[in-house]
């Protein structure tokens, strides 16, 4: 499906050239009537995962999240909050006032995780966190206190409770050894025991999209839907309980985290994954996962759109021919590039910088062709991702029997905040595959911090409910 009209740019590609460049580009371009498919295969795969007997081995996997509800507004106090997963890891004090109805960060750190650590050993990585933590602590003045965290973990785990969470495994560029199928608040209570500077509360385990639903929750209560277009891409929702197989009970209503990066890892988006796409797949570190969000997240769009410029270079269609001991770097085309190149106004000069970083050619047939390549996949990914946001939204509508539903998704991630037409895209092709869904986008603010808070702060409300 084509977006905004990239004619402008075109002018410079002479139409030999252009045709060409078209044939590379058309498995990327998906009509209307594929995207309906992958809506409705993805909708199968969900029914498997949420599945008692189907579960084990579906690829979407359906996490129960024990998050039953959403924030009621009557919540408050001071907590910490870990965010590991996205761009960057953070620890963060965050304070939920009741008469306000407001979460306030009260403050934050970046703790930069050193590649090694990313692929050495859990212990090494946990201690890491821990000392993070300890540092933040004294640098806030609250290391007597023994706060609630929450811990905002944007992995796939099997949430057993909401302080008990198994890692299935990593995903995003993360390998550290003995952490999958290892319940991850162990292995933090250990790191954090093995210091014994400090304490901590309960703790309460939270997927990113989870703490971007309740974030924006907090704010606007039809929201019930959290998605991330970041590092990496997934979403969950609320789903209702009698559909949740693999938990007991048949009433109210379960957040599910869907995992939808997984889709495709038993094969079934062959017929839409172009060679390309395999490529970035098997030179990965997890090969063979995550093939959904290998077509659409910012850890991968940089990726594909490079081994589409070295291809067109060795086709002589850009560069003259030539590529560059850049561009045949793997890695090198960051997926931030992609955003700079499409700026409406600053576009053009941002793309000849940048080849010119590269060491490429940069005439405007050059500059005008990677444009093109880039608006078809930051356009493909947009196009994926309203797929599956479609998939949910009829989700939650048939389940309640609407014949229209309006409902809003809280949504957070680089991709999105950053690419300037990216939201754009994505709402126009939700807006055409699911018509009967009128959906309200919020932007999250800090739901991986703030979010976890406040499902820290939920969970602690009904505990104490259920104690009176
Ligand atoms: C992870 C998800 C996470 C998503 C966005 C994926 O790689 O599997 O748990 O929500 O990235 O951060
Ligand atoms: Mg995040």
């Amino acid at each position: 499906m084509s977006g905004d009209n990239p004619a402008q740019h075109l002018d410079a590609i002479p139409p030999d050239t252009l045709r060409k460049v078209q044939q590379y580009l058309k498995p990327f371009q998906l009509s209307q009537a594929k995207l309906l498919e992958v809506s409705a295969r993805l909708n199968q795969d969900m029914v498997l995962g949420l599945g008692k007997t189907t579960h084990h081995k579906a690829a979407v996997k359906m996490l129960p999240t024990f998050v039953r509800a959403t924030p009621d507004g009557t919540e408050k106090g001071d907590f910490l909050a870990l965010d590991l997963g996205g761009t960057n890891f953070r620890v963060l004090h965050v304070r939920v006032v009741e008469e306000e109805q407001k979460v306030l960060k009260m403050d934050s750190q970046i703790c930069a995780i050193p590649k090694e650590i990313m692929l050495g050993t859990g212990e090494q990585l946990f201690d890491h966190i821990a000392a993070c933590l300890s540092d933040f602590l004294v640098s806030q003045n609250l290391k007597g206190q023994t706060l609630p965290l929450g811990f905002t973990f944007s992995f796939p785990c099997e949430q057993i409770e909401i302080d008990k969470s198994i890692l299935i495994r990593w995903t995003k560029g993360f390998n550290c050894s003995g952490v999958e199928g290892k319940d991850v608040v162990t292995l933090l209570r250990e790191a954090i025991h093995r210091r014994g500077d400090y304490d901590i509360g309960s703790v309460a385990m939270v997927n990113d999209t989870v703490g971007t639903m309740m974030s924006c929750g907090y704010k606007d209560q039809s929201c019930e839907i959290g998605m991330i277009i970041g590092t990496g891409t997934n979403a969950c929702y609320m789903e209702e309980m009698r559909n949740v197989r693999r938990v007991e009970g048949e009433d109210g209503r379960m957040c599910i985290n869907t995992e939808w990066g997984g889709f495709g890892d038993d094969g079934s988006l062959k017929d839409i994954q172009t060679e390309f796409d395999v490529e970035v797949d098997e030179t990965s570190i997890n090969p063979g996962v995550h093939i959904f969000e290998k077509m659409i997240s910012g850890m991968y769009l940089g990726e594909i759109v490079r081994l589409l410029l070295v291809r067109l270079a060795e086709d002589n269609l850009l560069f003259r021919g030539r590529t560059s001991e850049a561009l045949r770097t793997p890695f090198t085309f960051e997926t931030k590039f992609i955003s700079e190149i499409e700026e409406q106004d600053d576009g053009l000069v941002n793309t000849r910088r940048i080849l010119t970083e590269l060491g490429l050619e940069r005439e405007p047939v050059d500059c005008a062709v990677v444009r093109l390549v880039c608006e078809t996949i930051s356009q493909r990914s947009a196009d994926l991702c309203a797929a599956a946001l479609a998939t949910i939204g009829n989700r939650i509508r048939t389940n309640r029997g609407l014949s229209h539903l309006k409902t809003t998704v809280g949504v957070d991630g680089t991709v999105y905040r950053k690419h300037p037409k990216f939201s754009e895209k994505l709402r126009a092709t939700v807006r055409r595959l699911a018509p009967e869904c009128d959906i309200t986008f919020l932007v999250s603010e800090d739901g991986s911090g703030k979010g976890a808070a406040m499902v820290t702060a939920v969970a602690q409300r009904l505990a104490h409910q259920s104690r009176l």
